[in-house]
């Protein structure tokens, strides 16, 4: 089956247009091992160093069933990196999704008409015709899908499950056929059913946030440094299934309301949302701290940090923000920090 890629720094792509279209969506994920040599003819080094190992895959080895790519505007490199793709690139279908910053009904209007327009071109270059059925379809097994995820990442609170293997599996979900997908959560959940809670005394609970972290080796690193991550906000995590979609009346709306109701990205108006739903995950999931992880130049998570470390003093819950540079012997170099804040919390 033919893919389609996905460019997001967040979860923003309307997956359920791409499925209804007979694709496979195919979200983009980095590789820290590798340095982004080509990528940097294109863009400066002090820019993301996560969207510019996406670039570096992307022109280096490009999976040959991905057909098309769909780059959403989640923050301002997906927007302006954009256009470097393209020149790059040279894929016959390429898109930029226009998701809002905001989310009021101006801006649902806006998603609205971007949303068909995505439709219209899938429908023009691939000389298919995506049907309302089709559409309606798709939600129902994305929101199976997301049904699914949500029991698992309870585990995880239960100490089933760890923050890595979760990690993992919503990576692959993003990746994989969604008829696959389903397949896998559905056997996962069997198999956590039978397992016992590893030892809760040896790990801090933590709830992590920040940039979207997609190197599920960094969350085993901080595991062996003693936290378990009980619950997240982040795109590889919670904000891509929170919410379902709505199954009645017209689907597209439907898809558009959900992107601009789930729990806000830090690249999105107003930013500082953001403390109202970690407070809430902070406080429903009893975590010993909070873990603010920005990638190297990642600017929209470091404007909040100052922000939410004063939120989180206010209420008393430990609190620890670090950059990370793409890159796996530089995570090493963090050691004492988390090992320090593990002891404090
Ligand atoms: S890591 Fe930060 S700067 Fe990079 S794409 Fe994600 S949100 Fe944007």
């Amino acid at each position: 089956m033919k893919k389609i890629g996905i460019f997001d720094s967040g979860v923003d792509t309307p997956e359920e247009i791409i499925i209804a279209a007979g694709f496979i969506p195919y979200r983009f994920f980095g590789d820290p091992t590798i340095e982004p040599n080509k990528a940097n003819e294109h863009i400066p080094p002090t820019h993301c160093v996560w969207t510019r190992n996406l670039l570096e895959l992307a022109i280096t080895y490009l999976d040959k069933d991905i057909v098309g790519i769909i780059a959403t505007h989640g923050c301002d490199r997906t927007n302006r990196e954009f256009d470097i793709w393209r020149e790059c690139l040279k894929l016959d279908f390429m898109y930029f999704l226009n998701s809002p910053r905001k989310r009021d009904n101006t801006a649902l209007k806006f998603f609205i008409n971007d949303i068909n327009e995505f439709i219209i071109q899938l429908e023009d270059h691939f000389k298919i015709k995506i049907t309302e059925n089709d559409l309606k379809e798709a939600i129902k097994k994305t929101n199976k899908i997301r049904k699914l995820l949500r029991e698992i990442s309870e585990y995880r609170n239960k100490m089933i499950i760890t923050g890595s293997e979760f990690h993992g599996l919503v990576k692959d979900v993003q990746k994989l056929n969604k008829d696959d997908a389903l397949e896998i959560l559905k056997a996962k959940l069997e198999n956590l059913k039978e397992r016992q809670p590893f030892s809760k005394k040896d790990y801090k609970r933590i709830l992590l946030t920040g940039s979207d972290l997609d190197d599920t080796e960094f969350i085993r690193y901080i595991e062996s440094l003693g936290f378990q991550v009980v619950i997240d906000d982040l795109g590889i995590g919670t904000k891509y299934f929170t919410n379902d979609i709505e199954e009645n009346g017209n689907p597209i709306e439907s898809i558009a309301k959900y992107h601009l109701n789930k729990p806000i990205h830090a690249t999105k108006f107003p930013s500082y949302q953001r403390f109202e739903v970690l407070k809430k995950l902070a406080t429903e999931y009893n975590v010993d701290g909070v873990i603010n992880i920005a990638q190297k130049f990642c600017e929209p998570v470091l404007y909040d940090h100052p922000y939410l470390r004063q939120k989180f003093k206010e209420l008393e819950i430990p609190y620890m923000f670090t950059e990370v540079t793409y890159n796996r012997e530089a995570y090493k170099q963090l050691s004492t920090r988390f090992s320090a804040f593990a002891e404090m919390i």
